[in-house]
Order: C-alpha cells, then structure tokens, then sequence
C-alpha cells in the first residue's frame, strides 16, 4: 500500500514537472547562448556570441567537417526531377576533390528564440547551420514543395545524388547542406539511451536534434508537431525547451516550417550574404517587373500560390515558375 502510494506520488509529480517545462518555455524568455557556447563546432565554425543583442554570428566555409563522398552524382538538368531510377545519363559524375568548393557562410542568429503559435514555412536555401560548418535545408528541392530530395535520391554505381550523411551541394559545387538527418554527425555523437545531442540551430533560434527523443527511444513525425518539434528536456537544456528533430522514417524529414518567430528577411530565404535562396533582383529582371511588385505578388508565405501571383504580375504561371529559383 505504502509503495504504491509513493508511486502514484512520483508519477503525479513527473506530470507537474512536464506540465511546468511547457509552461516555463511557452511563458519565458529561453536563453541559447549558454549551450551555443559550449557546442562542439568543428574547426572551420566560428561562433562569436553578442550579447548586447542576444544572438551569435555562424561563420564557416561551409565545408562539412566529416568531408564528403569520392564521387557525386549532379544531375545535367536540374529542372528534370524528379530523377528516373536508371537514366544514368541524366547525370555527370564528378570527383567532389575536384568539383566541390567552399562558400562563405556567414549568418546571425537570435540566442533568445520566441515560440509562436502562427507557423512559418522554412525556404528553400539556408534554414539553419550545423556544428559542422554545413548548412541546414528543408526536404524540398523547390519552391513549389514538390520534389522531396531523400525520396528522390539516385544511386547510380554506388555514386549518389545524396550521400551517406544525407548532404549534397547544389549544382555548382558550393554550398553543401543536408536534406536529412546528417548521420556522419549523429552516428557518431549520440549516445544509446540518450536522447540525442544538438546539432544545430535554425535561423529561428531553436537547437536541432537527431532522431533520439528521452531515453533514445527513436523519434518520429507522430511525435512531434506541425514543424517537427516539441517540447522536451534535452542535454543541453535539462529544464526543457521547443526544439527540432530530424527524423527517418519517412518524409518530412527535415523541418518544413519554423515555430519561431522569423524576420521577413528568413521568410524569404535570402537573408544573409552567399546564401543560396532566391535571387530575387534576377528574377524580377527576367519577368521585366519590380522586386517590389514580384515580392507582392509572391505574398509571405511558402510556397506562394503561382497562380495568383503570376496573374498579379499579368504573366502565365509557367513563366514564372521558369522564371524561379531551379532544383536545389
Ligand atoms: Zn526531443
Ligand atoms: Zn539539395
């Protein structure tokens, strides 16, 4: 009778302490740069942390530290995906030695992320950095959310399309970023039974995890919310805060919207120099219209609805959809 008394005591207590974490992230002020600090970032990372105004500066080549594969395969026409599973001549296999180059990643990043009701599409480009020098993207290989990257994946000659850390550059060779959870890094830093350890951050603030939740019971996209997160203590952050996890079972597999609040600079993907979204100037000079009027017309969220905008802009659909960021 005693023991099972004292049993319903702590179960009591365990759900006072899970409600208390919510209440605490929902209701105050978390603060990042702490575990920011303490992250292990590889060697091409710098992290300056600002505290005068709560944010930290990612500077990296944006070479991951784990390296890459040999070989890569990049697609000859990038508007052609989805990929058929044996054309091997849609694609050029190039040596990544050769081919693969560093780009300046350079973005700043708020230590004191607000959760928010209202939900955020993630862009295509950078949506957050990794501890190893890499950047974050979302599933998508376009700004119209139809081409998932990892279900599309091509393997031709064991030479991939995406490689075995789930990255890949773009086209040109430059900016490597991850359409998965990236397993050169996980593998070999989370511990069994553990849930798993930050590998990130995206440009909302929020830590990004693998797929190891409390206990390393493995995480899955019913577990979590709309945007892949949840509420939880994690290693660095025992009193619980909202944060990401990529997951594996099956798409999303990345983080497709942000539940923090965002700057419209990050709605749109262009923030920050070098990165790789949009290049709107260029796409409002092919269309012969404004940046202003394509941005209008674009409206805020991700994606935006062609239709409408192209009718806005007095253009088909289809040249503006020729007209937009290709495949990345
Ligand atoms: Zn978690
Ligand atoms: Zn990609």
């Amino acid at each position: 009778m005693k023991n099972k008394l004292l049993f319903s005591v702590a179960t009591l207590s365990v759900v006072v302490a899970v409600s208390a974490v919510e209440l605490k992230s929902l209701s105050s002020q978390v603060d990042t740069s702490l575990a920011v600090q303490q992250v292990n970032w590889a060697e091409n990372v710098e992290i300056s942390i600002n505290k005068d105004d709560n944010s930290f500066r990612f500077q990296s080549n944006g070479i991951p530290s784990h390296g890459f594969a040999e070989k890569y395969l990049i697609p000859n026409d990038v508007m052609s995906m989805p990929f058929s599973d044996n054309a091997a001549d849609e694609f050029t296999v190039v040596k990544s030695a050769e081919y693969f180059k560093e780009t300046q990643i350079d973005t700043t990043i708020t230590t004191q992320p607000t959760y928010v009701t209202d939900t955020t599409n993630t862009s295509l480009g950078r949506i957050g950095v990794a501890i190893t020098g890499a950047q974050i993207f979302n599933d998508y290989e376009d700004m119209e959310r139809s081409i998932t990257a990892l279900d599309d994946n091509v393997v031709h000659d064991h030479v991939p399309f995406v490689d075995e850390c789930n990255g890949h550059t773009l086209v040109n060779g430059t900016n490597y970023h991850y359409h998965g959870i990236p397993l050169c890094v996980t593998d070999s830093l989370d511990v069994e039974g553990q849930h798993s350890m930050m590998i990130g951050v995206l440009e909302d603030g929020f830590p990004v995890y693998g797929n190891q939740g409390i206990n390393g019971v493995t995480v899955t996209n019913d577990d979590l919310d709309e945007c892949s997160g949840h509420f939880e203590a994690t290693p660095e952050f025992p009193e619980g805060i909202y944060h990401y996890h990529l997951t594996a079972d099956e798409a999303p597999y990345m983080i497709n919207c942000y539940h923090g609040e965002v700057s419209d600079s990050i709605k749109h993907g262009n923030h920050g120099q070098g990165g790789p979204g949009p290049d709107f100037s260029a796409v409002a000079d092919q269309l012969n219209v404004s940046v202003a009027q394509l941005r209008e017309a674009l409206g805020q969220t991700m994606p935006p609805d062609f239709d409408k905008a192209a009718k806005a802009l007095g253009i088909t659909a289809q040249a503006l959809r020729d007209a937009l960021p290709p495949p990345q």
